[in-house]
């Protein structure tokens, strides 16, 4: 594991914390429920802003909040935080709604949008303003950044600040009434511009925008800031555990600050934990746009994308995504996890449930020079070592056969235990072959073997019992779909494109090498009928799952993940 800064965590702890998963928000709510706080009620939410697709962070926070829900037998709400009408759109929210499924969760009639509190939100304003809590600005944007002071040097008071109520009201609802221009005018609350947390150095409650908000239309021409918004619409939903991320932690006090002086009860316990970061790859919507508008990616369900949609694209299951994220506990301090943590879960998942199937990626011909032409012998094949109820299929072997051309080698090094010239090799689930002459082309480059069998070797075994060192996976030349095959690597080739010090730089480090395309792939018969989203292991190549982009005439595979399993081993290390 990662520290933030780049420190090596040991690998000895992340090992431990897969085991025994630490959860101190958990436990804070355990506490709260023994202790009779809210009468034992939990009530959590997720709380997206509809501008963008959700990634695998958000699956954190997902897993976390509906988990607490569950776990203490409360209820999560959905809730669009939809307060700034010009980033934001239905078509976001809609892709969330459907991802959030996906992964898992239903939060059944608990769906709601900041904007559905757009009217109490204003009232609650409008209570300050008489309170003499609030008051409207003339200062730009510029002016006040200007006067915001220092963490060592307090602000200074806005010139407006002293304006009476009865003025404060009337400018507050021409803005309501839509008088004024963008940045013409601001809500601020009225706290503290010495006050040593900056957030309180009377911040922005509303911004004039003039645009048209996909849920009220032109209903309103101003918007409540977040942080005007998100606690005192916890407050509303009656929230009993408003768990966000360690950004927010400086704005609990201004959070802490509306909801004492509304008066709304009872109050949210906000708990702050550490986002997720993981390796390779980025956690960020706005960078994550950026890879999307500037064609680095085909879209945001992209494989190679750390979105929701672009891991169920790539073939991950949701339960290993919600396992990795529950596996990997709740921090409060920033880490970097490895990508490879992740894998592991995925393989894990795939490794239980995937049917096996023999396919050729990068197919060199084998004829089997003794088998007799035009037939066709049908051979049973597992289908899942791990789960004996899956069964078995039939393969048909034939004459001319399909091998990988990685598994012959003409003159082949000491340890190189697979095909080549006179060797005698097992084809899974199949015969013996031996290779008696190779062809090549005039630039030298071999296009086919000829081999003979043995048929006593029927299932794989020879009843002399005489051992072979090789067992290659093969497909029926006759019988072989031919498909497109997506190889998908790294899409950074960094541990961490997101730390903040590269900045902008980050498109810099995207790996060239993420996306290798295989045309003319000859996948296992078996295949024939397989939909889109079917998962399944290529028998010594790695996990596979079948792309949208599938035509009958041309299935598309990805590879969700390679067989090699480095983290297992890690873990393994650490048990002995
Ligand atoms: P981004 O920085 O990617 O735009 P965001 O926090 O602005 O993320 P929101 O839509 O506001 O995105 O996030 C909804 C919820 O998901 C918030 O409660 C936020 O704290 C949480 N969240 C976002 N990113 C992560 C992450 N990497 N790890 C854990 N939780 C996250
Ligand atoms: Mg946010």
């Amino acid at each position: 594991m990662l520290g933030r800064t780049g420190v090596l965590v040991s690998d000895a702890m992340s090992a431990e914390e897969s085991i025994v998963p630490s959860n101190f928000i958990r436990n804070r709510v355990e506490a709260d429920v023994k202790d009779g706080k809210n009468a034992g009620r939990v009530a959590t939410r997720f709380p997206p802003e509809p501008n963008g697709c959700l990634h695998i962070g958000h699956a954190k926070s997902i897993v976390l909040n509906f988990g607490l829900a569950k776990e203490f037998g409360g209820t999560c709400n959905l809730r669009f935080d939809d307060t700034n009408p010009s980033t934001e759109d239905m078509e976001h929210a809609e892709s969330i709604v459907e991802d959030i499924r996906w992964l898992g969760f239903d939060w059944g009639e608990n769906l709601f949008y900041a904007s559905d509190y757009f009217e109490p939100l204003y009232q609650m304003a409008v209570r300050l303003i008489e309170m003499g809590l609030a008051f409207v600005d003339d200062q730009n944007a510029e002016e006040i950044r200007a006067n915001q002071g220092t963490l060592t040097d307090a602000g200074t008071n806005s010139p407006f600040r002293d304006r009476t109520v009865s003025e404060n009201l009337d400018l507050f609802a021409r803005m309501k009434a839509g008088e004024f221009e963008e940045g013409e005018k601001v809500l601020r609350a009225k706290i503290d511009m010495s006050s040593s947390v900056l957030t309180l150095r009377d911040p922005l409650m509303y911004r004039i925008q003039k645009g048209e908000h996909p849920r009220t239309g032109k209903a309103w021409s101003i918007y409540p800031m977040y942080d005007f918004a998100h606690g005192q619409s916890d407050a509303i939903e009656k929230i009993t555990h408003s768990v966000c991320t360690l950004e927010f932690r400086d704005h609990r006090p201004l959070y802490n600050w509306f909801i004492e002086r509304l008066e709304l009860k009872p109050a949210p316990e906000q708990i702050e934990f550490a986002r997720l970061n993981l390796t390779h790859t980025i956690t960020s919507k706005r960078k994550l746009r950026e890879l999307v508008e500037g064609g680095h990616v085909s879209g945001w369900d992209d494989p190679r994308m750390p979105t929701l949609r672009g891991m169920r694209r790539r073939g991950y299951p949701p339960a290993a995504i919600r396992d990795f994220c529950e596996g990997v506990g709740v921090a409060n301090r920033d880490s970097v996890i490895e990508l490879s943590r992740l894998e592991y879960s995925i393989r894990q998942d795939l490794n239980k449930n995937a049917t096996r199937v023999m396919s050729v990626l990068r197919p060199l011909k084998v004829v089997i020079e003794n088998f007799p032409e035009g037939e066709v012998d049908e051979l049973e094949a597992v289908n899942n070592p791990e789960d004996e109820a899956a069964g078995t299929r039939k393969v048909p072997f034939s004459r001319e056969i399909y091998i990988e051309r990685d598994d012959f080698m003409e003159e082949p090094p000491k340890k190189f235990f697979r095909l080549s010239p006179g060797r005698e090799v097992r084809l899974r689930y199949a015969f013996f072959i031996t290779c008696v002459d190779v062809v090549k082309d005039e630039s030298g480059e071999v296009t086919e073997l000829r081999c003979t069998y043995d048929p006593e070797t029927r299932g794989g075994d020879a009843p002399d019992g005489r051992k072979v060192k090789g067992t290659l996976h093969w497909v029926s030349a006759d019988h072989a779909i031919e498909a497109e095959v997506r190889l998908y690597s790294h899409l950074f080739d960094c541990e961490d494109p997101g730390e903040l010090s590269k900045g902008p730089e980050f498109i810099d480090h995207l790996n060239s090498e993420s996306l290798e395309v295989i045309e003319n792939a000859q996948l296992e018969p078996s295949l024939r009928d397989a939909e889109p989203g079917h998962s399944c292991q290529f028998e010594r190549l790695g996990y596979f799952s079948m792309d949208p982009d599938s035509t009958k005439a041309k299935p598309v595979f990805n590879r969700t993940v390679t067989l090699r399993d480095t983290w297992g081993k890690v873990l393994k290390k650490e048990k002995k």
